[in-house]
């Protein structure tokens, strides 16, 4: 019987995960498929447990539901604890498992382009959900410093004392932080700053970035964010949001069949929707 996989959120409309999941099953020949369902904050109780009553094997979960949705939930794993948000569930025996697919999916598609974050300095901007996801998966490697900067600079203090794992880190206003980028390897932008439709906006001066140092975005709608083009023309390394996205995709999608799926493939998949080559 077809097994049903979801991706729950609101809105939902834009998500390209079901276009993404549902090439993977067909391409491994799995009888299942990925639907997109918009639930509202007051019905997400009652969306959990009838996608666990019909057998759902699986779902992912976007905003604005990852945090809320953990007490609907049988368990949780370590990581996705700490870090307080849930992207991916996965129906284990009839009891629904949430784990966080986020930050070590943004973790592999970063080691691509640097193998290893231990002993680097990372500056990582925005303190949401996402920054919260990636500080907290980098911390377990062992940097040299992971600083954060956000617009509420209390909010960046307080996710440096929420962190579970050691590592040394200073909270600074976006104004502060764009003054000492070139201390950094590693600089992840983390806000909503420079989406479509804003694309003309930046979160901060990339004008002291080293050359060689690698500036990431997480966005990937524009596939290159004004912060990445300023950051490219001062000769650093740049990546896009795309590979974070493919990566925690794959992470769930292992979680829920048990195969690590072609990543070249998604990535390809990802970027015909958008209709550009990445970077
Ligand atoms: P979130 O929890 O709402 O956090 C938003 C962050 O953006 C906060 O740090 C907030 O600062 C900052 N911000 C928002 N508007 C701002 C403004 N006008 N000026 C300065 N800072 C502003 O959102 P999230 O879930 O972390 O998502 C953040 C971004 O990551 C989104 O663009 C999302 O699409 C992207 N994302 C990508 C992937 C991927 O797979 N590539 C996965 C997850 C998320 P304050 O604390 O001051 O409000």
């Amino acid at each position: 019987m077809k097994k049903l996989f979801a991706v729950i959120g609101d809105p939902i409309g834009h998500s390209m995960s079901p276009i993404m999941h549902n090439d993977l099953f067909a391409f491994y020949d799995i009888d299942g498929c990925y639907l997109p369902f918009q639930v509202k904050s007051e019905n997400l109780g009652e969306a959990v447990k009838g996608l666990k009553a019909i057998g759902a094997g699986g779902f992912n979960v976007t905003v604005p539901h990852k945090s809320n949705i953990i007490p609907f939930l049988d368990e949780v794993d370590e990581l996705a604890a700490s870090i307080g948000a849930v992207n991916t569930v996965v129906n284990e025996n009839g009891k629904l498992k949430g784990y966080n697919t986020d930050g070590p999916g943004f973790l592999m598609g970063l080691q691509m382009l640097m193998p290893t974050t231990k002993n680097k300095r990372i500056l990582i901007i925005g303190a949401g959900g996402a920054a919260r996801a990636i500080y907290f998966t980098l911390a377990k490697e062992k940097p040299a410093i992971i600083d954060i900067a956000n617009r509420t600079a209390a909010k960046a203090q307080h996710l440096i004392e929420d962190c579970p794992y050691p590592v040394s880190s200073t909270a600074y206003a976006l104004v502060e932080a764009g003054k000492i980028t070139a201390e950094y390897d590693l600089i992840v932008h983390t806000t909503l700053i420079g989406m479509t439709p804003n694309i003309e906006e930046m979160a901060l001066d990339v004008n002291n970035v080293r050359s060689k140092s690698l500036i990431c975005d997480i966005i990937y709608n524009p596939l290159e964010t004004k912060f990445l083009r300023a950051a490219k023309e001062k000769g650093a390394l740049i990546q896009n949001g795309i590979d974070m996205f493919v990566y925690q995709g794959a992470l769930a999608f292992e979680k829920w069949t048990g195969i690590f799926p072609d990543v070249q493939r998604m990535r390809n998949n990802v970027l015909k929707q958008l209709g550009g080559n990445g970077c």
